[in-house]
C-alpha cells in the first residue's frame, strides 16, 4: 500500500505554486472533487457499460441509449445482489447491493453486474433484430447465455489485468504527474 498518489496538504501546495493559482481555489476545487469522487466507484465495470453504450447506439440506431448503473437506495430481504431493467429505446438500468463485506465481496460484485450486462446484451440484441432480420436472437436460454457473456467480459479483463504492462500507464510517481501537468499547461 502506497500513499504516493495520495493528495494531501503538501501536494495542494506544490501545484498552487506550480500553476500560480491561489492555495484556496486549489482546496475548493479539491472539497469538490471528493464529492464527486465516490461516483466513480460506483461505476463498477464502467469500461464495459460504455462500451455497451457505443455499440448498440450504433446497433440501435438511437444516440440517446444509455446504461445507468447505481447501488440500490435500499436494500429488502429476499433482494437480488443486483437486478436490471431495460427500457426499450432509452436505456439499462442496473441496480447492485454496494454493501460489500466479508460475505459480499467486491470481485462477486463485478461478476453479477457483468451477468447483468449479458442480459442488456442479448435483450438489445433482439431489439436490434426489429431493424435487421438476419440477426442472432437468443430466446428461451437468456438466463444461462447472460452468465456465459458475463465469463467472456471477465475473462478479458482478467486476462487485460493479468498480461498487459501497467507500467505502460501509470506514472512512476506523483511529481511525473505534476510535471506532465504543467507540461500541458504551458502547451508543450
Ligand atoms: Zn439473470
Amino acid at each position: 500500500m502506497t500513499t504516493e498518489f495520495q493528495i494531501d496538504g503538501p501536494k495542494l501546495d506544490k501545484i498552487a505554486s506550480a500553476f500560480k493559482v491561489k492555495r484556496e481555489s486549489v482546496q475548493d476545487l479539491y472539497e469538490h472533487y471528493k464529492k464527486f469522487s465516490p461516483c466513480l466507484r460506483e461505476q463498477c465495470l464502467a469500461h464495459i457499460m460504455r462500451g455497451m453504450e457505443c455499440y448498440f447506439r450504433k446497433e440501435l440506431k438511437n444516440d440517446s441509449f444509455r446504461v445507468i448503473c447505481e447501488p440500490y437506495k435500499r436494500i429488502s430481504p429476499g433482494q437480488k445482489q443486483a437486478s436490471a431493467d431495460y427500457f426499450q429505446g432509452s436505456r439499462f438500468v442496473i441496480n447492485y447491493n454496494n454493501n460489500c463485506n466479508a460475505s459480499w465481496t467486491e470481485k462477486q460484485l463485478r461478476d453479477y453486474i457483468a451477468h447483468e450486462i449479458g442480459h442488456l446484451f442479448l435483450l438489445a440484441t433482439k431489439d436490434a433484430k426489429n431493424k435487421d432480420k438476419r440477426r442472432n436472437v437468443y430466446t428461451g436460454i437468456t438466463e444461462p447465455l447472460s452468465s456465459i457473456f458475463g465469463i467472456f467480459a471477465m475473462s478479458e479483463k482478467n486476462d487485460f489485468y493479468a498480461n498487459y504492462d501497467v507500467s505502460l500507464r501509470n506514472h512512476n510517481d506523483w511529481q511525473e504527474i505534476l510535471d506532465s501537468f504543467i507540461s500541458i499547461h504551458n502547451g508543450n
